[in-house]
């Protein structure tokens, strides 16, 4: 039997939860719930100046929003803890203390190193005042005169990773580097690796970025006789337009702000699998039980993904269209409130009833309440986008003129068969089709250009409103 999958998502409190860091997150958890692994969460904490209490609860609650589940880590405990680096110390000392016994590691100006193993052998390096080192004689035609320093180097083998994602990776580390800094305190590389083995990771999976560094982790894996984890290195996530990678500061880098804007997690969730993963049908809107049975390392594009806003937006649309229409509205109905477009004097059918009505037309619950403020209140406003299209044809405010007297003879405005009789009749009289009345009686009765189908519209609205609308508007 294979041993069980245990991945970990390792993140540095140091800032706000952006779309990378949930992205790596998203698929370490992808491939634990795909093997029937586990998923540890490890808060690498040690740079204590940059780490905050407030970073650290935001990683908690953006992990819990998109419905990421840990299996050990802060909260909720496990055999390998403490989840945080910042405990750890005495753990750390005692793998320092078993390099220094294997001679693996050595003290040098205070702080600890790493011995490669190799053939060493030293070269002489010359800096010029420019502060650059050249190796050996570059520029000895320099009439200034150089300062040197002799270093000592490591032939060894280069290292050969097979990287899930990107293959085969080779690199070499060519000198002793540094495991415990004179401070005292232990570095990145030390840590990283260090919690790796002690929490039994098979699988790392994280961002490019660090693909630079697995040489060193690697040594350090080697140097302590721990078995090296399977790697898979991700690839970055580019900012929408340009080549650079997408930062914090970018519009839509921050998970929190979707929360904020009321996109269902579910569909955040959704789009960030695509970013750097593509559904074998290629059917992109996927429950998230189909993502994971279908989720592979080696399926990873070792290309870069590019962050495409428009593309979220689109991705949340189609699953708000997708709730059955009680969990649209359990979720409608609070925004609605929290805007004050509804409150406790509001009939609750109502409620139901509009949103019932607009979920197959609603393009986000962030824009629902603009979108539905005329239902509830005559001081709804008037979109001026809207306003010039609609009036690209005729004059809708003549338009709704020449509507109303033949509406005024509907007596039940849910009775489609006569509503459309008389916009028929209007159509007659005006010399237009009946169709050309629809844009500018939407515009009229909610300020938009945009919403529910013309029929249930009018039904909803009711005869004196939407009377009384058209009368006001054309007035
Ligand atoms: N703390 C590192 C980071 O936030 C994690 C590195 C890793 O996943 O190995 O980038």
């Amino acid at each position: 039997m294979s041993t069980p999958v245990r991945t970990r998502f390792a993140p540095s409190p140091t800032g706000f939860f952006h779309i990378g860091s949930a992205r790596t997150a998203l698929f370490s958890w992808l491939y634990a719930r795909h093997t029937g692994g586990t998923f540890v969460l490890r808060i690498e904490d040690t740079d204590k100046a940059r780490n905050t209490d407030e970073f650290l609860q935001v990683i908690y609650d953006s992990l819990k929003w998109l419905g990421m589940d840990w299996d050990e880590g802060p909260e909720v405990g496990g055999d390998y803890g403490p989840y945080l680096q910042s405990e750890r110390n005495d753990i750390y000392n005692r793998y320092r203390d078993r390099l220094l016994a294997n001679g693996r590691a050595y003290e040098k100006d205070g702080a600890i190193w790493l011995r490669l193993e190799g053939e060493r052998y030293t070269e002489t390096e010359y800096s010029y005042n420019n502060g650059e080192f050249w190796t050996t004689t570059k520029k000895a035609d320099s009439a200034v005169e150089p300062l040197t320093r002799t270093i000592e180097k490591v032939r060894a083998e280069p290292m050969r990773l097979n990287d899930q994602v990107r293959g085969y990776v080779e690199r070499a580390e060519d000198r002793d580097f540094i495991l415990f800094r004179a401070n005292g305190e232990p570095v990145f590389h030390f840590v990283n690796v260090v919690d790796d083995i002690e929490m039994k990771i098979t699988h790392v999976i994280r961002g490019e970025d660090h693909l630079s560094n697995t040489s060193k982790h690697v040594e350090i894996f080697k140097a302590l006789g721990a078995p090296i984890p399977h790697y898979a290195h991700i690839p970055l996530i580019l900012k929408t337009d340009g080549p650079g990678k997408m930062s914090k500061r970018d519009r839509g880098a921050l998970i929190e702000e979707y929360r904020s804007r009321h996109y269902l997690p579910a569909a955040v969730r959704n789009y960030l699998c695509l970013l750097g993963w593509t559904p074998k049908d290629g059917k992109e809107m996927l429950p998230i039980a189909d993502i994971i049975a279908q989720f592979e390392l080696t399926d990873i594009h070792s290309a870069n993904a590019r962050f495409d806003e428009k593309k979220m937006a689109h991705m949340n649309q189609l699953h708000l269209r997708s709730l059955n229409p009680e969990s649209f509205a359990s979720l409608a109905a609070p925004v609605l409130g929290e805007a004050g477009i509804v409150d406790e004097a509001t009939p609750e059918d109502d409620i139901q009833r509009v949103l019932a009505l607009v979920q197959p037309k609603c393009v986000s619950l962030e824009s629902l309440p603009g979108f539905t403020k005329y239902f509830f209140s005559e001081d709804y406003a008037f979109d001026e986008a809207a306003r010039a299209n609609v009036s690209k044809k005729a004059d809708p405010k003549a338009r709704c003129a020449a509507l109303i007297p033949h509406l005024e003879t509907v007596a039940d405005f849910a009775d489609t068969a006569s509503v459309d009789a008389a916009f028929a009749a209007a159509g007659a009289a005006a010399g237009c089709k009946a169709t050309d009345f629809f844009a500018p009686l939407r515009f009229a009765v909610s300020g938009l250009g945009s919403g529910p189908d013309m029929h249930p519209l009018l039904a909803a609205l009711g005869r004196d409103k939407v009377l009384a609308r058209l009368r006001r508007f054309s007035a």
